[in-house]
Formats: C-alpha cells, sequence, structure tokens
C-alpha cells in the first residue's frame, strides 16, 4: 500500500507562548511511554506485521504463565484480572487496526501499536462512565507488556527522541515544562491548558514557543509529521509546503531583529516620556533563567517562585534550609544591587508536588494552597524563612506571601517571620534586620481590604492571575472557561485601583507580578492606574520597556479615569489597547 502525498493541514489552537518551531513532531500519551519510531520501506512491511504478531504471541504467553501462577497461589478471583488482559489481545478489530496502522503509516510495528493503542486509550479516558474509565489502567498495562515482548533490534526505548521535535501531549504540568530539554524541545502543543496556567507561563519564560487548546490533537496528530508550531498565531502547520516553509523562515528572521533592537535598549530607564518612573523586574522559577535576567536589564526580581526549588520532582523530601540559602544566595548576589522578592511556598492548585503533601482536594485552586500551608507547616515555612533571611546578609532580599485572604495571616506569618530573626540573632547568624514583607493581593478579599493590610506590611505585589480567577470564578487553567477570563473586567481594574489607592495612602509601593503585567496592550491602563512596579517573565523585559518609554504618565491617568467609568470589560480594553497601538505599534507587528 503506498502512502498518499501528504496536504498541508492548519490546526487552530490558542497561543500561549511566542516563537516558531519548525520540526517533526513527538507525541507523548499519558500513561506508557513511545517506543522508538522509525520509518520502514514498503518492501519490509511484512517483517513488521510478523513482529507485531510474535510480539503479541509472546505477551500472550507470559499472562498466562502470571494467570496460572496466580490460580495456584491465590484466589481465582486475582487470576481473572490476567485472563481479562489476555482477551484484549484477541479482539480482532483491535489487531486489525495495528495492521492497518503499520501499512498505513509505513512506520515499525511497535509503534503502529503504540498509536493504536494510544488512542483507543485516549477515547477511553474520555468516556463519562468511571467503571469504564478505570479499566485503562489495565490496558495501559497490557500495552507496557506488549511493548517489552517486542524482539528487535530497535529495543523499545523509554526515551525522548534524540532528535529536536515539537512535543504534542494531552497536557503538560508546570514540571514537565521546567525539566524540559530545550535542545532538543522546539516547542510544544497540547490539548489542555491556558494562557495562564503556570505551564504557559514557564514556557513563556523559557522562550518555548506553545500552542494549547488543540482538541484530539494526541488521537489526530502522527509523530514524525513534518511541522510547524507559530506560538504567535496558536497555528500547528502539519506537512507546510515549501512556500509556508520560507514564509515562516522570513517571519522568525523578521521577529529576531526585532528582538535584537529591543534588547539594545537594556540600559535605558523604564520610564514613561513625562518622567515617572516604572520599576521593571523579573519573574523567575528557575535559577537557569538568571542569565535572561540579566540579559533583559531588569532592574532585579519582582517574583521568584520558589514551587520549582521546593517542589521539584527528583527530591523525596523538601529542601533543607541548606540547599534554599544556597539558591536564594545565588539569585541575591546575580543580581545585586537590585532585589530579589523571594515568594514563600505556593503549593497547591496547578503547582503540585511530586508526593503530595496532602490529600487530593475536591477544590484544589479554593483550598490547601499558599500561605495556608506555610502557617500549618512550620517545619516548611521556617526553613523557608530562614534561608530567605540569610541570603539578605549577602543582596537585597525581600519576602512576600501569596494567597493572603486577611489579616490575620499577615500577622502570622510575620510573627513566624520574627521567630526566625530571633533564631538566627542567637544563633549569631547574619542577617537583614530590616528585610522587606510584602502581600500578594491575588484574592478579592485581600483586594477589599488593601487600606487593612497596607499598615502592616512594606509593599503590594499584585498576583492578577490568581486575581481574575478568584473576581470572576473563572479556573484560570480550564480552557472551556477561557472566554470568561478577563483581565479587564471592571470588577479587576476596580480592585487594582483600590489596592494601588490603598498602599499609596499607606506610603507603600504596590506592584503588579501576574501576566496582566507583561500584556502590553494594558501597559497604559496599569500605569494610568498608578502602578509603580511591573514584574515580567525575562521575555517580556525588553518589550514592557519599550511599552513605558513610549508612553506619557498624565496621558495614561485620564485614560485610566475613563476606563474605571466603563462597565464592560470590552470598553476598558479597547481604551488601553488604542493608546498602546497608538504610541507603539511597531510592537504589535
Ligand atoms: C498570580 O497569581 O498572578 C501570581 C503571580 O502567582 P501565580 O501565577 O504563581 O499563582
Ligand atoms: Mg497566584
Amino acid at each position: 500500500m503506498s502512502q498518499s502525498v501528504p496536504v498541508e493541514t492548519i490546526i487552530q489552537g490558542i497561543p500561549v507562548s511566542p516563537g516558531i518551531a519548525i520540526a517533526p513532531i513527538h507525541v507523548t500519551a499519558r500513561g506508557f511511554s513511545a517506543p522508538e519510531v522509525y520509518e520502514v520501506a514498503e518492501a519490509n512491511l511484512a517483517n513488521e506485521h510478523q513482529r507485531f504478531e510474535d510480539a503479541i504471541q509472546r505477551a500472550k504467553e507470559e499472562l498466562s504463565e502470571i494467570q496460572q501462577r496466580l490460580a495456584e497461589l491465590s484466589s481465582e478471583e486475582e487470576s481473572r484480572i490476567f485472563e481479562a488482559h489476555i482477551m484484549v489481545l484477541e479482539d480482532q478489530a483491535l489487531l486489525k487496526r495495528v495492521h492497518h496502522a503499520i501499512d498505513e503509516r509505513q512506520q515499525n510495528a511497535e509503534y503502529a501499536f503504540y498509536a493504536v493503542m494510544q488512542n483507543f486509550l485516549e477515547a477511553m479516558r474520555r468516556i463519562p462512565d468511571l467503571y469504564l474509565r478505570e479499566r485503562t489502567a489495565d490496558i495501559e498495562d497490557v500495552c507496557e507488556r506488549v511493548l517489552n515482548s517486542f524482539d528487535s533490534v530497535h529495543a523499545r526505548k523509554n526515551i525522548r527522541p534524540e532528535d529536536r521535535h515539537i512535543l504534542i501531549a494531552y497536557d503538560l504540568n508546570p514540571s514537565d515544562t521546567a525539566t524540559m530539554d530545550r535542545s532538543l524541545v522546539l516547542g510544544f502543543a497540547t490539548e489542555m491548558g491556558s494562557v495562564n496556567s503556570h505551564t504557559a507561563i514557564i514556557a513563556r519564560s523559557l522562550g518555548i514557543p506553545a500552542v494549547v487548546g488543540l482538541e484530539e490533537a494526541v488521537i489526530d496528530i502522527t509523530a514524525l509529521t513534518h511541522a510547524i508550531l507559530d506560538g504567535y498565531t496558536g497555528k500547528l502547520i502539519l506537512h507546510p509546503t515549501e512556500a509556508t516553509l520560507n514564509t515562516y523562515r522570513m517571519i522568525e528572521q523578521k521577529k529576531l531583529r526585532a528582538r535584537s533592537a529591543l534588547e539594545s535598549l537594556r540600559d535605558e530607564e523604564s520610564i514613561t516620556r513625562d518622567g515617572r518612573g516604572i520599576t521593571l523586574s523579573a519573574n523567575i522559577g528557575l535559577l537557569e533563567e538568571l542569565p535572561a535576567v540579566k540579559h533583559s536589564g531588569a532592574t532585579g526580581i519582582g517574583l521568584y517562585r520558589t514551587e520549582f526549588l521546593l517542589l521539584k520532582e527528583e527530591q523525596d523530601a523538601l529542601p533543607a534550609e541548606a540547599e534554599q540559602l544556597e539558591a536564594y544566595t545565588t539569585i541575591a548576589k546575580a543580581v545585586s544591587p537590585h532585589p530579589v522578592i523571594i515568594r514563600t511556598l505556593d503549593s497547591g492548585g496547578d503547582k503540585l508536588p511530586a508526593e503530595p503533601l496532602s490529600d487530593p482536594e475536591p477544590n484544589p485552586f479554593l483550598g490547601w494552597r499558599g500561605i495556608r500551608v506555610s502557617l500549618d507547616r512550620p517545619e516548611i515555612f521556617k526553613p523557608q524563612l530562614r534561608a530567605a533571611l540569610r541570603a539578605s546578609a549577602h543582596g537585597k532580599v525581600a519576602l512576600m506571601f501569596p494567597l493572603v485572604s486577611g489579616l490575620s495571616e499577615v500577622m502570622q506569618a510575620k510573627a513566624i517571620l520574627r521567630e526566625c530573626m530571633d533564631e538566627l540573632d542567637h544563633e549569631n547568624i547574619p542577617f537583614d534586620a530590616n528585610i522587606q514583607t510584602g502581600a500578594m493581593i491575588e484574592i478579592p478579599s485581600a483586594a477589599i481590604i488593601a487600606d487593612v493590610l497596607a499598615k502592616e506590611v512594606d509593599f503590594f505585589s499584585i498576583g492578577t492571575n490568581d486575581l481574575i480567577q478568584y473576581t470572576l470564578a473563572v479556573d484560570r487553567v480550564n480552557p472551556y472557561v477561557a472566554e470568561l477570563y478577563r483581565p479587564t473586567h471592571p470588577a479587576v481594574i476596580r480592585l487594582i485601583h483600590r489596592t494601588i489607592q490603598a498602599g499609596a495612602k499607606e506610603g507603600i509601593w504596590t506592584g503588579i507580578c501576574g501576566e496582566m503585567a507583561g500584556d502590553i496592550r494594558l501597559t497604559p491602563l496599569l500605569i494610568g492606574l498608578g502602578v509603580e512596579e511591573l514584574s515580567v517573565g525575562p521575555h517580556q523585559v525588553p518589550v514592557v520597556r519599550k511599552a513605558i518609554r513610549s508612553l506619557s504618565h498624565a496621558e495614561c491617568s485620564v485614560m485610566a479615569d475613563d476606563a474605571m467609568k466603563s462597565t464592560y470589560s470590552a470598553d476598558i480594553l479597547r481604551l488601553t489597547k488604542d493608546m498602546a497601538q497608538k504610541y507603539y505599534p511597531d510592537l504589535f507587528e
């Protein structure tokens, strides 16, 4: 059977991290990892059919043996599980699909088997019936066995492809993304996810082009297909023609030229045309991002997300004080004389440790996360505070508390911080006794009582990613409600305004470290509302600097007053976007 000539196909998703990747596709499945995939000449396909039959036969023999052994050792009941496994391997429809896939794809038998099973499993995982969904674990088990039964020089590899590729997955968690080998994964596309998920935030931070919301991608897309991933517009282009490839190579060149022009301004101040200085800092989650921070010219780190240090996959326990001290000191020294704001652990929500700190929660975003965990678990909180304090002797360090909902949390956190200071004093360990502490404003209740909180902290940092989700009751990672996730919703704008005003009244500064800070359509609005600091992904720093330098604070303030009187998100967005496009149209090209 010969393959038909592939036709260029465009699949539209949601862009979450800009950039272009041109490479073959690799698809990862849930439950079991992919075997090696390679093309097979038509003349050798018969051999692949035989290899598949042999693997099935070997797997069946193994399963019968296990079944017999179990029947002797324990109950009939348990051995029946394996009878069911054997039945899967005798399913004629399934076997036929694999044979068909070998011919159709002209790829090795184990990969054809993997692809068919992966699609089958993915379909099963989406069945509403719980009993059927739970059976996927059995089928995954059978798949593993068959894949391990292939007898060939091309033995199964539990590794990622060695070639550079675009990764397609149902979903990726933030730690998958944080540990991605950048030299191999040129970009990724997932079915699930959203712009404000931590996966997307990390992708932007590491400069990995990414697209989410590609429906049925895992089921429909074949590995090795040559593709272009366009992280600017959210397109995945399969089998691109030479003309499309040339267009994209030109776009890439143009973007690179624009980027280096922006980067050449890195030493210029982030100050508006009428002289209002805005502190422009960077958000990081990994030490690997420090060179990018330096390169960006950011004035320090406005948000260091410590989750990736504390909840790394490969460790059994949280890193001890000494290990944290080393990381914090490295960062403090790297950004000195500028500050690093260390955010205390914000586990929970979509940032889950490999070894969970708690039982699964029915509603993790409303559950045990942020400062709640730290206050309940001093054995986690205190080493982190002590390490941050100790690092403050080596550079400018500030601390901030995530997910504050009320005053008592701030007071408790500060009391524990004082305890740590007393301990360090007793131990004669140096630290900055005037270390600044801030509250993240990311729950509406905190914004509403910002006047109260402002008396107890040195600064506010508005976490708009969560503030939007909690104000509008829209899950920030759920693509089904992404349309309702509106940063310019009047309620959000009023809460931001209220927070800034309350802070100013007490003489403390307010910054924004959520993703809104890096959205250049919104820079005029945020400056107009009176924000004093913007903390954005390192790659976004040069872009936001240019935006700030193009604007007039006075003009932004007038526009923000109008925005505060507007009743629709779309109207507010239009006001700020019009001003942005007027003053820096080039940044939108
Ligand atoms: C936020 O919520 O805006 C924020 C910066 O914190 P995170 O995205 O880590 O929850
Ligand atoms: Mg948050």
